[in-house]
């Protein structure tokens, strides 16, 4: 047994030598004993799939995998280590899409999220219509399911990550966000209710009028302040199809101006529902924007030659709007006067139509073509950064059309904007002080470049964001000091920090984050 199991063995021969049967200890012991220690194993066979996660960059196998039946069992788990004169650290593990060991935990108990029905018939996914549509589903639940769940009633997620696979949870745990933020905020701005099972094995309801404290600390909080066993997440209607438009630019200065006015609140030009962008550093990158987004042969050579000749970085807008039968004729109209408003380069302007589910889950197809060419699995050094407005052309400056300028590391790069008022300041997350924030994410797969080459490179860009103080913050961050997460908390340092005590006085959950260190 690793160290921290040893403590199960410490603990019955304490609780089998104690003479008094109703003693706290030995009540904890058996409702552990009995209920769950039959589920926590240390095979290898079972830690070592464990070991890695996306980021595919570093390794750690935890000390043991703990595969509970209900939330009941989380909590029983959490109590024990919590009451236990040797506590151990435990990690909430999702889908595993994290990029740098946030789930880890080498001397701790990993909870493999997966085992309390996951994709199952019967899985803990419930969805009601009404004037106030929701669905009710699991922590471990994945957004395919949840949004596989809603459409069967005609309804679908008011917002959705890029990709669909990974956990509620998990995403809940930062922010989740895309194109489609700028609508209805993130996806913790979308969430009614939690149940959250705490860092000392209390299961709490909470929500903006209930527990309020612990629903704001838990969204966006990086799994410090609970495990999120169940979530109440906002649904509308949904659409069948979707309109996917995608406009060209080499000035940056109209790209923003653009992206601006298809996310303005104000304005009644909400014909879009769906505002990305993307960074083409070199004419590598053409090939892969074509993979869902189907360009003509034509249009992909016009594109090639548009980015090789051009000396700097190309940008590009995509603006989806979802539509069924009844909305189309005013669509293409409400399309066609939008574009007459926009700067994009004459003649680069592509749409094409498809199923919106097919374009929501847009990313899944390309993991599908990827997977067998071993393009999938490679180390994936990513970096996500929020920069202000006030800052954000300095950026693309120094960075697209400074040291990243011409690069052709595998992997896209976006570039969107999101407004503030769409995120509520009282939850965890972090976000720039401006109404208008963009998103920038350097996605690199390390296929051709080395994952060290890459990694300095981000390292760059991070370091440019600091000597001219560009005010950026760090999205799914990754910080090894504590320095550096008060900077990245800014204001909210102390509020996590008193959070933290209140909710898991001994940092037993999600050590992996690197924020705090588990009390002995
Ligand atoms: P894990 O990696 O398993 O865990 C992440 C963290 O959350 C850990 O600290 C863990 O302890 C904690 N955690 C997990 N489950 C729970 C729970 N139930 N309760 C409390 N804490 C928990 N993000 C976006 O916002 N937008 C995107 O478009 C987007 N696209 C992505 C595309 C790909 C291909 C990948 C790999 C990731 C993408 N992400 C995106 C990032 C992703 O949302 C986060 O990494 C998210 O945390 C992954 O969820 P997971 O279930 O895999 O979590």
């Amino acid at each position: 047994l690793p160290e921290a199991l040893q403590t199960v063995d410490i603990f019955s021969e304490t609780c089998s030598s104690t003479t008094d049967p109703q003693s706290s200890l030995t009540t904890d012991f058996d409702n552990f004993s009995k209920s769950i220690f039959s589920k926590i194993t240390t095979d290898p066979a079972a830690t070592l799939p464990f070991a890695t996660d996306f980021g595919n960059l570093s390794e750690s196998t935890p000390g043991a995998v703990f595969y509970p039946s209900s939330p009941e069992d989380i909590a029983a788990l959490i109590r024990f280590s919590h009451r236990s004169p040797k506590p151990f650290p435990i990690s909430q593990r999702g889908a595993g899409h994290s990029m740098y060991g946030q789930t880890f935990v080498p001397d701790g108990v990993l909870i493999d999220m997966s085992s309390l029905g996951r994709g199952q018939v019967g899985s803990r996914i419930t969805v009601v219509d009404g004037p106030v549509p929701y669905a009710d589903a699991g922590g471990e639940q994945l957004w395919i399911d949840v949004l596989n769940a809603a459409l069967k009633l005609g309804l679908m997620p008011r917002t959705l990550t890029d990709y669909l696979y990974p956990t509620i949870g998990g995403t809940l745990s930062n922010a989740g966000i895309s194109g489609r933020a700028f609508k209805h905020g993130p996806q913790i701005s979308n969430v009614y209710e939690l149940d959250v099972i705490t860092g000392t094995g209390e299961t709490v309801t909470c929500s903006r009028e209930m527990n309020s404290d612990l629903y704001y600390a838990a969204l966006g909080g990086l799994g410090q302040f609970g495990v999120i066993t169940r979530a109440q997440i906002a649904l509308e209607p949904a659409r069948k199809m979707s309109r996917w438009v995608r406009l060209f630019y080499t000035d940056v200065k109209l790209l923003m101006k653009d992206q601006e006015k298809l996310i303005s609140t104000e304005s009644n030009l909400s014909v879009f529902d769906f505002v990305g962008g993307e960074v083409l550093l070199s004419v590598r990158k053409v090939a892969a924007i074509s993979t869902a987004f189907k360009l003509s042969e034509n249009d992909k050579e016009k594109i090639t030659r548009l980015v090789a000749e051009y000396d700097g970085p190309v940008y590009f807008i995509d603006a989806v709007a979802y539509y069924d039968d009844i909305t189309v004729p005013s669509l293409d109209q409400n399309i066609k006067s939008l574009l007459e408003e926009l700067h994009y380069i004459s003649g680069f302007a592509f749409s094409f139509d498809m199923p919106l589910f097919d374009f929501l889950n847009r990313l899944y197809y390309q993991e599908l073509a990827r997977r067998p060419l071993g393009l999938w699995l490679v180390p994936h050094p990513w970096l996500d950064l929020f920069v202000p407005k006030s800052k954000v052309l300095e950026f693309t400056s120094r960075v697209f059309e400074g040291i990243l300028n011409g690069n052709t590391a595998a992997g896209p790069v976006l570039i969107f904007p999101m407004n503030r008022t769409m995120w509520d300041d009282k939850m965890s997350a972090v976000t720039p002080n401006e109404e208008i924030f963009y998103a920038v994410s350097l996605l690199w797969s390390a296929i051709a470049n080395d994952s060290i080459i890459l990694t300095d490179l981000n390292n760059e860009v991070v370091s440019i964001c600091e000597k001219y103080h560009l005010g950026c913050k760090k999205y799914l961050p990754r910080y090894t000091n504590q320095e550096d997460w008060q900077k990245q908390f800014g204001e909210k340092w102390s509020e996590y920090v008193s959070r933290k005590k209140k909710y898991d006085p001994k940092a037993l959950l999600s050590p992996g984050q690197r924020i705090f260190t588990p009390l002995e």
